[in-house]
């Protein structure tokens, strides 16, 4: 079976995926099939209704499917926030149409959203490979300033025609390609909570991701150039992202990690750039996805065998201590109390911490053989992001070096997904190994 069968069968809400070079003719196919009877109403941006909107619109006209009249929004700088969600709730309260999202990730993520306010199923049409939430749950919307992820159903069926994909802005690509990386070391953050004990790995949605991950990546200068191989493997890998979080429940652990945890950090903190807009998810993950290969080339670097576990485990601080820090470090930000509640839930007791080290010491050449294999360098990484033309410094989304380092080590906080910032932490090496990024490839 292929990964896209695989992930077809083990996923709870996508039941159709089309993905190719001239799939668009097949939206009225796949609507009739997924949607008997239904009616349909297009929800596009002026810019995806000008690449694709306009063209599924009258595709399902002439498969005689009734359609009501589409909604393009018009807004020059459209962002998945509070107020198009109430516009389009109040259109959409009006027909009983199943909605055909034609766009990325703002048209995607409001149309899965009200789609859910309105009890019904959707679909969507891709125009960007541009990150991997098309098919997974939950929609990330900023509301009152604050981004968060709201609880709905990933769409019934999806459409990605790789000509499509093909005329996306060369930034929306390199966002996807190195949104797509980033399954690179967070697939290294599984493998270590698999070793250490902390959280097990799944087959299924691991397969579903890193099977063949290394190929989709392999040619970031044919996907910037839009070739439609190129594409095709990247658009496929993104959406096998999503599907392996529908066939893990759980949480967002097959397709995240400490990488996702900087750019959730960036968002947490409204940073901006230069122009008033926050870089793009993918842009942001870019930056993350670095930060992460550095902190395993310098875990790969230490000779876990000579770990003095007695020393470091008297020095762990207590709950309470840790709790305290937290609490100080987020003081004057907008979230005080939160990240005291993600070290609650992933604090080791000092037992627990010795047996981590223990095993670190015993099994260090199986945890190194199997990272080795799983990542890429970081020179591997910076020359494939830079060839895609996604950014490989702070300094290309305007990031500062203050922000940079406080970023890496606030981020390890924000969430109770063990990552390799929680290697890092509990061996007391955080702030030298964010240093040392800082001093080399950061500075
Ligand atoms: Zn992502």
């Amino acid at each position: 079976m292929d990964r896209v069968q695989l992930a077809l069968s083990n996923a709870t809400q996508t039941h159709a995926l089309e993905i190719g070079s001239g799939v668009l003719d097949k939206v009225p196919q796949v609507f009739k099939s997924q949607f008997p009877g239904k009616k349909a109403v297009v929800v596009a941006h002026a810019a995806t209704w000008a690449v694709a909107g306009e063209r599924v619109d009258t595709l399902l006209r002439q498969a005689g499917v009734e359609t009501d009249a589409s909604i393009v929004f018009k807004d020059a700088d459209m962002h998945a926030e509070w107020k198009y969600i109430e516009q389009l709730d109040a259109k959409l309260s009006h027909t009983g149409a199943v909605a055909v999202a034609v766009g990325s990730g703002t048209i995607n993520d409001i149309t899965k959203l009200c789609s859910a306010h309105q009890g019904r199923p959707y679909m969507v049409v891709a125009t960007a490979a541009s990150m991997d939430g098309y098919v997974a749950f939950g929609a990330s919307i900023t509301r009152d300033g604050i981004k968060s992820t709201y609880k709905c159903a990933a769409p019934q069926a999806v459409v990605a025609d790789v000509d499509v994909l093909a005329t996306a802005p060369a930034g929306m690509t390199a966002s996807g390609y190195a949104d797509l990386m980033a399954k690179v070391p967070a697939g290294a953050d599984w493998i270590v909570a698999d070793v250490l004990g902390v959280e097990p790995i799944d087959p299924t949605p691991w397969n579903i991701v890193q099977g063949g991950l290394h190929d989709a990546l392999s040619h970031p200068e044919a996907c910037r150039e839009g070739d439609p191989k190129a594409l095709q493997a990247l658009a496929e890998g993104l959406m096998l992202g999503g599907f392996a979080m529908q066939a893990y429940p759980a949480s967002s652990r097959p397709a995240s990690g400490a990488e996702h945890q900087i750019s959730h950090m960036l968002n947490m903190d409204r940073f901006v750039m230069p122009d008033g807009q926050a870089p793009s998810h993918g842009f942001q993950v870019s930056i993350g996805t670095i930060v992460s290969l550095f902190f395993y080339e310098q875990l790969l670097h230490t000779d876990l065998s000579t770990l003095d576990i007695d020393a470091l485990v008297m020095r762990w601080p207590s709950l309470e201590e840790q709790k305290e820090a937290s609490l100080r470090m987020f003081r004057k930000s907008d979230f005080p109390t939160f990240a005291a509640g993600e070290i609650e839930a992933k604090y080791s007791s000092p037992e627990e911490l010795r047996r981590h080290f223990e095993i670190m010491r015993d099994r260090q050449d199986e945890l190194k053989s199997r990272l080795r294999q799983q990542l890429l360098t970081v020179p591997q990484a910076i020359g494939r992001l830079k060839a895609v033309g996604a950014p490989v410094h702070p300094r290309d989304i305007g990031l500062g070096r203050e922000q940079m380092r406080a970023t890496i080590i606030r981020s390890q906080q924000i969430r109770r997904r063990y990552t390799i910032f929680d290697v890092a932490v509990r061996m007391g090496t955080m702030e030298e190994w964010a240093d040392r990024l800082m001093s080399s490839h950061f500075a």
